[in-house]
């Protein structure tokens, strides 16, 4: 962006794309899979340095997915259901990310990519019908679409602490590992945070490492994996079965997995009952536990009794009651923050090499150069892993500079919170898309599912705008206005809002508290994005631009 004047992206490019696209993890890839199918000139742009998105970037130790391997995948080539092969129940970041690998090159993907590329500038041009996207290697583009694969966790965040620089050990965050692995063989660790990637990875550091002391805040709810080689029965099951086990997912499910459901309530079930289910589900490992009774997210009542189930696990599993009882979360409802799951987490806290510290007793202060002082003691470490989490759902969008109709930032239309129709367009910002943005059911779904819905919607919009001769669509003020109003009511129904998670922003101080995924399901929703497009695409506003009066997209 050189001599380009503050505030302003210089545009001397030559032709403009039809599309630009930003971010190429699963979302970016299918997006630009099905942008070639329409003949759409196309260009990625991606900070890593090759596909995989979040998989690409989350290399820590003990990294997997807590969505089912036959689940976790595309549907959209059957020849590239029935060939790719997972070797695990649930598949760790190597082998996603070899599949995200994998598609780009099944389907020569990369040739459109532009990697180590970061987009720091959006801004549109109203009088040219343009957006002109600028990266953080000096290159502008103009372009009539852009389309945002950013990924809803993807912004990672270290928290303010006092004397960041002045630790002399080597800092990481699981959201940014080192691609050549950290060995930990020895060492006195210290690991900051017990969401899903501090319970993923404290296990796995704690058998390398000579001391591991593990930093709580919060405890958080947490249910084994029981992960396993994959069953060769099961995945011919899901193989053989797929068309329909995805429609399933599709039309019969809240997030897009397939799960065994239960048409009972939890607090009207008989105790006795109630502990079996609730034993079966845990013996069986994964979030399918939170399936065990149909209310455990609309009843208090019901929630209790899984928290307690939870809770006595913990006290059976971890010997010291003083561990135990600092191990076991008491100030949310189970799965108002996400569930994590997990391999030897609790039984990790029996080791000799591994102490709890209660940072709600004793916050940390300050890094020192030799470790970490909390309010009450110095602990001398040589690592320190930061499991701190991500400004979740909106920070990988804000970071850039978006600036849509009128010169409006993003930043300024969502100063309250995030405002979108559907989770796809924020009104005022004419043909930008997100995928899987605030408002859609995103991460509250299984995430490449949730991706595909997306970018089919926005692919069958393209094509309705081709046929209507129109090139631009913007989201209406009004049916978004109505749409975040439902966002909020449905999750007010819902026990979600009562923990302070990210997804309300309540990790990030400053954020405003919005409940930000669509709790609704995937199926009222999906059935809402299609009534919309059946409607004409009711509550978008297709128009064409000034400057391109004979200009399809
Ligand atoms: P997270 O759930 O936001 O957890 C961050 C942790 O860091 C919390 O325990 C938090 O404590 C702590 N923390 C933050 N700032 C702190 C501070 N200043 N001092 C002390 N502790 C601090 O982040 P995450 O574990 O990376 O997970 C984020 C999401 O990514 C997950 O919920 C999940 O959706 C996804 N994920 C999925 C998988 C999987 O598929 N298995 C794995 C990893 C991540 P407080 O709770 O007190 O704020």
């Amino acid at each position: 962006m050189a001599g380009a004047p503050e505030g302003t992206i210089d545009n001397r490019s030559s032709a403009p794309l039809d599309v630009v696209v930003v971010g190429a993890g699963f979302a970016g890839l299918y997006m630009l899979e099905r942008l070639r199918q329409l003949g759409l000139s196309t260009r990625v742009f991606e900070k890593g340095g090759d596909v995989g998105g979040v998989w690409y970037w989350n290399r820590y130790p003990g990294a997997r997915c807590d969505v089912e391997s036959m689940q976790y995948s595309f549907s959209f080539s059957e020849d590239l259901q029935q060939q790719w092969r997972w070797n695990e129940r649930f598949a760790p970041q190597p082998e996603i990310l070899a599949y995200a690998q994998h598609v780009a090159d099944r389907f020569d993907l990369r040739r459109d990519i532009a990697f180590n590329t970061t987009v720091t500038a959006v801004h549109f041009d109203e009088s040219a019908g343009l957006w002109n996207i600028a990266t953080d290697r000096g290159e502008t583009v103009s372009s009539r679409f852009c389309i945002m694969a950013t990924g809803c966790l993807s912004e990672t965040r270290t928290p303010d602490i006092a004397g960041l620089d002045v630790f002399e050990g080597k800092a990481y965050h699981t959201g940014n590992w080192p691609h050549e692995g950290v060995d930990f063989t020895g060492q006195r660790v210290g690991v900051i945070g017990t969401g899903s990637s501090g319970i993923q990875c404290i296990p796995m550091v704690a058998q390398q490492a000579g001391k591991l002391f593990v930093f709580q805040r919060t405890p958080n709810f947490s249910i084994p994996a029981r992960n396993a080689p994959m069953d060769e029965t099961y995945e011919r099951q899901w193989k053989d079965n797929y068309p329909e086990l995805r429609r399933q997912a599709r039309e019969d499910s809240t997030s897009g997995t397939i799960y065994e459901k239960s048409s009972r309530k939890g607090h009207e079930a008989e105790p006795l009952e109630r502990q079996r289910e609730y034993e079966r589900r845990w013996q069986r490992g994964g979030v399918n536990f939170m399936h065990s009774f149909n209310d455990l997210m609309l009843d208090k009542r019901s929630n209790d009794t899984a928290a307690d189930f939870v809770r006595a696990r913990i006290r059976a599993t971890v010997r010291d009651p003083v561990v135990a009882e600092m191990l076991s979360p008491k100030d949310h409802p189970i799965g108002s923050k996400r569930i994590c799951i997990d391999t030897d987490y609790h039984a990790t806290f029996n080791r000799d090499n591994v102490t709890l510290v209660d940072l709600r007793k004793a916050p940390i202060e300050r890094l020192i150069a030799t470790g970490l002082q909390t309010a009450d003691t110095e602990y001398e470490l040589d690592s320190i892993v930061f499991a701190t989490g991500y400004d979740a759902m909106t920070g990988a969008l804000l970071r850039m500079d978006i600036q849509g109709r009128d010169g409006e930032t993003l930043a300024h239309a969502w100063e309250s919170g995030p405002r979108t129709y559907l989770g796809l367009m924020t009104a005022g910002f004419p043909n930008l898309f997100t995928i899987t943005g605030p408002g859609s059911p995103s991460v509250l779904a299984s995430m490449i599912f949730a991706i595909e819905q997306h970018v089919d919607w926005i692919v069958d919009c393209l094509q309705a705008m081709q046929q209507r001769g129109t090139n631009l669509i913007e989201a209406e003020t009004d049916a978004q206005d109505r749409w975040v109003a439902h966002v909020n009511e449905v999750a007010d129904r819902t026990l979600f809002p009562l923990a302070n998670s990210w997804y309300v922003g309540a990790n990030i101080p400053g954020k405003p508290r919005v409940f930000m995924p669509y709790v609704g399901g995937v199926v009222p929703y999906r059935q809402k994005c299609d009534e919309v497009a059946a409607n004409g695409y009711e509550g978008f506003r297709m128009s064409t631009a000034p400057s391109q009066p004979g200009r399809r997209i």
